[in-house]
């Protein structure tokens, strides 16, 4: 039998600590009074703001008095998977084993996402033989379901200049950027009129794309199907008297869509080129997206006749607005050329009471440049006559290349490990976004040890990549 044993072992006594802890996003109460308890214990100053996040300040160790102080920060609460009330969440602690080189939860989420980097910050605090500069140890609430915590600190709750997130999944990154990100969401008016004789209705859909998410997943090459329909609607719309009468198309605003229907009516002798045409379409698409879309699908089915339709006037501005409206990337990053600086996506088109509501969502690790594809949306949207509103979002972070902090971290994992680590960033959001808002000039890396599966009973956590990050952790606070 093998057998891996636990460490660093205080790290993983803290974890198993946090562990018994109920922490579900947003009901972050008995955390917050563990962390309390734990600070006070320990007789360091903790504090508490207003949003429930908590602070506790240790000193410097003999001898370290001189370093500057450093902020690790972590968020105490966690996914609960699953959420259909097969489990307790509330009440019963997460109980967890171990599976070779992982260690994984009995049926729920793990919570190493992220009570692992809480557990570090802990295991620094208890200690009484690590050295270290002074440090400020930084638990938010809600990170997972809103950003609450990062969004609600103010400014000066935290004093230190140099702050290391603990919320990566991958050891041996450091990640030095993150997106910003707004909504847009349009609503075009849908007057309709009565359908001519001799019209028939079709139900035209797509189905059976990738998907994903609409930041991380953007540079993938993926179809997206709101933009497969649409295009085919306007080619049409040149060729013969097509209507609209309905549109369901697209999903969640985070996510790619994966499929579409939009109903049309046709003139009844204009049927069978339609068909022929979708035909064409598909095989062009199909060809287009060889690689990343083997499986799309194109249907056209007869439907119910319709009574009423679209004016065509409204329709076709609608169409051709929709047709312009930017999809996918829009710019790549000045400094790391792998990253997607800025770029759309087109979520939903559907057809409700008020309207034609179409929902977009932008991201940029630039602030201006969000500003400008967001403006650069509502621009297309409104010379299609809708109306369009951009959301507050939540800012980006965007790469310091002078980061002192990165250099230390990066020279510290290349002496202790022999091989450079890799520099990423992130085209989707984290805490650090919000606080180099809040916080101007506020050098930052984000890392952590390797999980799986996060956000899914699937969570595990990679039991050796947590000593690594532990000796790495601890060498960069005495080289700052
Ligand atoms: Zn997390």
């Amino acid at each position: 039998m093998t057998h891996i044993s636990l460490k660093p072992q205080l790290v993983f006594d803290c974890f198993a600590e946090i562990n018994k802890v109920p922490r579900r996003s947003k009901h972050e109460e008995k955390i917050i009074a563990f962390l309390q308890d734990f600070g006070k214990k320990l007789g360091l100053e903790t504090v508490t703001d207003e949003t429930g996040n908590v602070i506790i300040r240790k000193p410097a160790t003999a001898g370290y008095e001189h370093l500057e102080t450093v902020i690790l920060q972590s968020h105490m609460d966690m996914v609960c998977e699953p959420s259909d009330g097969s489990f307790d969440f509330d009440n019963n602690p997460i109980e967890t084993y171990i599976d070779g080189e992982w260690m994984k939860a009995k049926g729920t989420t793990l919570g190493a996402d992220d009570g692992i980097g809480m557990a570090m910050e802990m295991a620094l605090l208890a200690s009484d033989d690590i050295p270290h500069g002074p440090i400020e140890c930084v638990f938010t609430r809600d990170e997972e379901t809103g950003l609450t915590g990062a969004m609600g600190m103010k400014p000066g709750f935290m004093t230190g200049r140099l702050l290391i997130n603990l919320d990566s999944e991958d050891e041996g990154q450091i990640f030095v950027s993150c997106a910003g990100g707004v909504r847009t969401t349009a609503t075009y008016p849908c007057p309709m009129e009565a359908l001519p004789e001799g019209f028939l209705t079709f139900t035209l859909s797509v189905k059976n794309l990738k998907g994903g998410h609409s930041g991380d997943d953007i540079n993938k090459k993926r179809a997206n199907a709101n933009k497969l329909l649409v295009r085919f609607v306007c080619d049409e719309m040149e060729k013969t008297d097509l209507r609209i009468v309905d549109i369901q198309s697209g999903g969640l605003h985070n996510a790619i869509p994966r499929d579409g229907r939009v109903t049309v009516a046709v003139p009844a002798a204009f049927k069978e080129q339609l068909r022929v045409d979708l035909n064409l379409y598909a095989a062009d698409v199909e060809e287009e997206f060889q690689v990343t879309e083997k499986e799309v699908a194109f249907d056209l089915e007869s439907a119910a006749p319709a009574t009423e339709a679209m004016k065509p006037e409204a329709a076709r501005r609608m169409m051709l607005s929709l047709r312009t409206l930017h999809n996918g990337i829009f710019a790549m990053s000045q400094d790391l050329d792998w990253l997607v600086e800025t770029s759309s996506n087109l979520a939903s088109i559907r057809k409700e009471a008020n309207g034609i509501v179409v929902t977009t969502s932008q991201r940029s690790s630039v602030k201006s440049n969000l500003l400008n594809m967001a403006a650069t949306v509502r621009a297309a949207f409104e010379l299609g006559g809708a109306t369009a509103v951009t959301n507050e979002g939540y800012p980006g972070w965007k790469m310091n290349p002078n980061s002192r902090l990165l250099a230390v971290a990066r020279e510290s994992y290349q002496r202790l490990f022999g091989e450079e680590p890799k520099i990423l960033a992130i085209h989707a959001g984290l805490e650090c976004g919000l606080f180099s808002e809040k916080y101007p000039g506020l050098d930052m890396v984000s890392f952590g040890p390797t999980l799986r599966g996060v956000h899914s009973p699937e969570e595990r956590l990679h039991i050796p990549s947590v000593e690594k990050v532990w000796n790495h952790l601890l060498d960069i606070l005495i080289h700052i």
